[in-house]
């Protein structure tokens, strides 16, 4: 049998490859291999998941960010970028209407504001949890010290976002500026598994200097961290950044790793992202065919979902939060899935 096909059953029986056999197989990969890892990936995610789909309403509570990563339009260079706050009675009132949708995940997302300090962030956790003791609440505010970290998980936060980017330092320090540095970012993931947080790595398909070399290298760190979620999307410009003219990455690329990273963890928390469904219109339907079991529906209020631009023409900023809950229902249903209302644990298979 052909090398390629020997690899792909291979990453099926040992849920790991080396470095290089991951290099391998993404630069190899046949219609048939896809095809193949794609059922598999769906096998395992139905036997554990059954045709559940989670849910997590996404908030988006702040774009200011001090950060300059350059791939992203809430960069504090972007000057062009009409920025926002929302106040702690705006962000629980989104958790209360998210709650009457079937919510049962919330996920407070935002640019690194230091506005959001640890008093403030922890008010905001307590209230949610006091209002919807139910409910998990995920963070993805960004880099912060050990001493944060630990009064968020007191307050109540049960898990964190924190997209590691890239595996690679060299390629790490080609998408941000100075000051931002690879051994912090993988040093917060630590501190985050550490403290207790249910922790979330990802990176971006197609970001620009990657090659299936530093690709290799994320299924690596996938592999060998564990994280109980993981974002990955397709890179998309963003016409106020460095990056602005660089291409966006591969829908059919992102669907394969999906497939991949779902056998490589078989009970893994895995999106089918905003941007995968902002690149192709079926993106989060594919994801999900592709081995994902999660969706993150919008819940910011319509006034601000167009202000929360990482990238240009990012989806679903038009409609109510009502209507994205009703359309995500109806996309998953058209494939035999099911959205259910629970806060969505990673289960233990
Ligand atoms: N400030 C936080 C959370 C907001 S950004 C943080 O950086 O962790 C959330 C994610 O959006 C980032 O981790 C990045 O992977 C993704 N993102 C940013 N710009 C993007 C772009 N141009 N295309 C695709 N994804 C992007
Ligand atoms: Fe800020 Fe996050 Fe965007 Fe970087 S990716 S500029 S930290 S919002």
């Amino acid at each position: 049998m052909e090398e390629i096909n020997l690899l792909a059953e291979k990453l099926c029986a040992e849920h790991k490859l080396s470095v290089s056999e991951y290099e391998f197989l993404i630069k190899n990969r046949t219609d048939y291999v896809t095809e193949f890892l794609r059922q598999k990936a769906v096998d395992i995610r139905k036997s554990i998941y059954g045709n559940s789909v989670y849910i997590r309403g996404l908030i988006e509570f702040t774009n200011r960010c001090k950060n300059d990563c350059y791939y992203c339009g809430l960069r504090k260079s972007n000057l062009n970028c009409d920025r926002y706050r929302l106040e702690e009675k705006q962000i629980v009132a989104c958790t209360d209407e998210g709650y009457e949708l079937g919510y049962r995940t919330f996920v407070l997302q935002g640019g690194e504001d230091p506005f959001f300090s640890d008093e403030v962030l922890c008010s905001i956790i307590r209230k949610i949890k006091q209002n919807h003791p139910d409910c998990a609440v995920t963070l993805s505010v960004g880099e912060r010290s050990e001493e944060s970290y630990r009064a968020l998980f007191e307050a109540g936060a049960d898990r964190y976002l924190l997209r590691h980017e890239t595996a690679d330092e060299l390629h790490y320090s080609k998408l941000h500026p100075e000051g931002m540095s690879f051994k912090n970012r993988m040093n917060c993931l630590s501190v985050l598994r550490k403290t207790g947080f249910a922790v979330g790595a990802g990176f971006m398909v197609g970001s620009p200097f990657q090659t299936e070399k530093e690709l290799s290298e994320d299924l690596k760190f996938i592999e060998t961290f564990q994280p109980e979620m993981c974002g990955i999307g397709p890179f998309i410009p963003h016409r106020e950044t460095p990056f602005a003219r660089e291409k966006s990455g591969s829908a059919e690329l992102t669907c394969f790793l999906l497939s991949v990273i779902r056998i490589i963890k078989p009970n893994i928390l895995l999106p089918a992202t905003t941007a995968l469904a902002t690149l192709i219109p079926d993106g989060r339907e594919r994801g999900i065919l592709s081995g994902a079991n999660v969706v993150m529906p919008n819940l910011s209020p319509l006034a601000v979902r167009k202000k929360y631009e990482l990238y240009n023409n990012k989806v679903c900023t038009g409609e109510e939060s009502a209507r994205c809950r009703v359309c995500a229902d109806k996309r998953m249903q058209s494939i035999g899935y099911q959205i259910v209302v629970d806060r969505g644990d990673m289960k233990s298979f």
